[in-house]
């Protein structure tokens, strides 16, 4: 991972920076997200962090050791090696982002502040949005990268509560649909319907047809 200097003081409803992140925003669904001082030059613009918020919503989550065969997954392999608590899923997303590059001198981030037209099309970045999430009792964390090729950058956390209802698979219990096999297992051990309206069970009941 990069390290940067330490940025300026956050200013306004910001979190200390001494957590890592620079900012924090309450979602509408419940969902805190935080974003991460080591992006912070790639996403203090607005317009930036809605761009990299539509990639979040873009993502597809995958159940732990599925296999996906284009380059992201790579990148993900690499760091799930190097976290100690396995994730419950990993995303990927299809939605390209077009960031100003990391590091710009102090000139062209000055330029880049007035106005994102004045930057050279040069110090733009293609770049796009892979995740992790843990889960830890009832909390639920996704980890949200950007992918720069051989690093990984983190750009935000997003923190929210398992939704409550006892009938329900983690991954639906998580709002992460797609890693849900269309069941869940009680405590009893008894494996019975995911109850939530996602469509799991028809995924599950065609996946084994
Ligand atoms: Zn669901
Ligand atoms: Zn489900």
């Amino acid at each position: 991972m990069d390290h940067q200097p330490p940025p300026p003081a956050a200013t306004g409803g910001s979190p200390s920076t001494r957590t890592g992140y620079w900012l924090s925003e309450h979602l509408p669904d419940g969902t805190d997200r935080h974003w991460s001082i080591l992006a912070r030059q790639r996403t203090a613009r607005e317009s930036d962090r809605a761009q990299v918020s539509a990639a979040i919503e873009a993502v597809t989550w995958y159940r732990g050791g599925a296999k996906v065969a284009f380059s992201p997954g790579a990148l993900l392999n690499e760091i799930i090696s190097k976290v100690t608590t396995p994730p419950i899923a990993f995303g990927i997303s299809d939605l390209a982002l077009e960031l100003p590059e990391a590091g710009l001198s102090e000139h062209d981030r000055a330029r880049y502040d007035s106005n994102p037209a004045l930057l050279d099309p040069d110090l733009f970045e293609t770049t796009s949005v892979v995740a992790l999430a843990f889960r830890e009792g009832r909390t639920v964390f996704c980890m949200y990268y950007l992918d720069e090729g051989v690093h990984a950058r983190p750009v935000a956390l997003d923190m929210r509560d398992l939704d409550p209802g006892p009938e329900r698979s983690v991954g639906c219990a998580a709002r992460l649909h797609s890693i849900c096999q269309g069941r869940y297992i009680t405590e009893g051990r008894d494996t019975r319907p995911c109850a939530c309206d996602c469509g799991c069970r028809n995924r599950h009941q065609q996946a084994t047809a």
